[in-house]
């Protein structure tokens, strides 16, 4: 079993690992930049490491400082969370060779993974379903594109193959301005990802955002666990999620689950990952693969009471899954929401100190949180400063003690999302459930 785990991230997250870790009885080092030190984790971990100065580029991107302290404090392990180098191929392959376990998928997957074309051709492979399109990189050929745009039908979207964070698309409503955004595409594509290779897609003009979360031994066992909904978003950003997604049936879990299984399988994919699909009209079409813990996995580990963090680690130190498919149960409802540092109607960043922390409480609420009063917020990485989840039995019961929790939960000193979501659960449609990607933008009038 690994003994020894750096932390290779900060905020909630690296909180989560931390107490993960303890729980497991595995000693924790917590690396983090010069703005960091008085984070939670920090003060909580074995052992700290100063990686570098307040940039992330100088710090929790900075791959020899991580890998030297992986060295110096003796860890076996690097657990990246979510975001910074947790998709990078190249990182997870330098850890490997310097001796430590890096806890995710092998390198070769997170590199076919992380390019949307080769992605897209493995799900194919497996039988996972997929949004009609090119089929492959769009050609130079004038003709032939514009033949497949007809075929599609418009809109269309043009996607960069090397693209991310919801960066190096484009959507074409005609056919009259098609060829030029493939070109205006490639060429953002090339100064963005390095990389010029793009893509056609039927558009989808109101679908879910519907994810399947799976754990997989990468020594022939993998399972599901189940979908989430995480359709209420904001520029690509999720605001909310939950788990199971309003309307999806038995029977649909099943059968996507079981392809999402197959392709693990076929992939001997090892960790943890989520399949994405956008889901319109009753049916599902896979848009990309994570490969590492997601924000949202909170929601999965209420309704299935399976420890994602501890699969992740007892995955990464060489042992079988111990779950089977069969042991998989859904039970009752779970919604969480991302609470950030900013102004609930400008969106604007709202770095600062936490003056006062009443944090909510009650039957099915778990926070996963770094802050504490008195903690001063830095304004230089991403804004989210905790997640609020509530559980219960049915989805009735998870609004009703959201809003509670919404309406109790104090902040002061800085600005926070808070106020939005308090109206959100309000929406006559939230209620309802099953709101499309867009249902966010247009109500807030974007
Ligand atoms: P990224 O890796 O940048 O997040 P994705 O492929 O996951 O890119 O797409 C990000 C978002 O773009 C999706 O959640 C969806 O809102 C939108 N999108 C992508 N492909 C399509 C499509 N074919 N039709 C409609 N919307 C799409």
């Amino acid at each position: 079993m690994i003994d020894k785990v750096i932390i290779a991230n900060r905020g909630e997250i690296a909180l989560r690992i931390l107490r993960a870790c303890k729980e497991m009885g595995i000693k924790t080092v917590a690396v983090h930049s010069s703005a960091d030190s008085s984070l939670k984790h920090v003060l909580l971990a074995d052992e700290t490491v100063c990686i570098g100065p307040p940039r992330s580029t100088d710090s929790y991107l900075n791959m020899p400082a991580i890998i030297s302290a992986a060295e110096v404090t003796d860890a076996m392990a690097i657990h990246p969370g979510y975001g910074f180098l947790s998709e990078n191929a190249d990182f997870a392959e330098r850890v490997e060779n310097s001796g430590f376990i890096f806890v995710g998928p092998r390198p070769e997957t997170i590199r076919l993974m992380g390019d949307k074309v080769s992605a897209i051709r493995t799900m194919k492979a497996a039988g996972v379903p997929c949004v009609p399109g090119s089929d492959g990189p769009l050609g130079d050929d004038i003709q032939e594109n514009l033949k497949m745009g007809k075929s599609l039908g418009y809109p269309i979207i043009i996607k960069a193959s090397g693209g991310g964070g919801g960066k190096g698309m484009r959507v074409v409503h005609t056919e009259a301005s098609l060829l030029n955004a493939i070109t205006l595409t490639k060429s953002e594509a090339l100064a963005a990802f390095n990389n010029d290779v793009v893509y056609m897609e039927k558009f989808l003009e109101r679908p879910r955002h519907i994810e399947f979360q799976v754990l997989a031994d990468g020594q022939g066992n993998a399972i599901h666990l189940g979908e989430r909904d995480c359709s209420m978003q904001r520029r690509h950003q999720k605001v909310v999620e939950e788990a199971p997604a309003p309307g999806i049936t038995d029977q649909q879990r099943l059968e996507m689950g079981e392809r999402c299984v197959k392709a693990c399988l076929e992939m001997n994919y090892r960790g943890a990952g989520t399949f994405e699909f956008l889901y319109q009209d009753g049916e599902f079409y896979f848009i990309e693969m994570n490969t590492r813990l997601q924000v949202e996995h909170p929601v999965t580990e209420m309704i299935t009471g399976i420890d994602v963090v501890r699969a992740q680690l007892e995955i990464a130190s060489g042992k079988k899954l111990s779950i089977k498919q069969e042991d998989v149960t859904f039970t009752g409802h779970a919604i969480e929401c991302r609470i950030n540092a900013e102004d609930a109607k400008t969106f604007m960043p709202s770095p600062g100190t936490i003056t006062l922390w009443h944090p909510p409480g009650g039957p099915g609420i778990r926070i996963d949180s770094h802050i504490y009063s008195g903690y001063k917020v830095p304004p230089y990485y991403d804004s989210m400063i905790g997640k609020v989840i509530s559980y219960g039995e049915n989805r009735g019961i998870a609004i009703a003690r959201m809003t509670n929790a919404l309406t109790e939960m104090v902040i002061e000193g800085i600005k926070t999302n808070i106020p939005l979501h308090r109206e959100i659960f309000q929406h006559g449609a939230f209620k309802a459930g099953g709101t499309d990607i867009h249902y966010l933008e247009k109500r807030l009038g974007l």
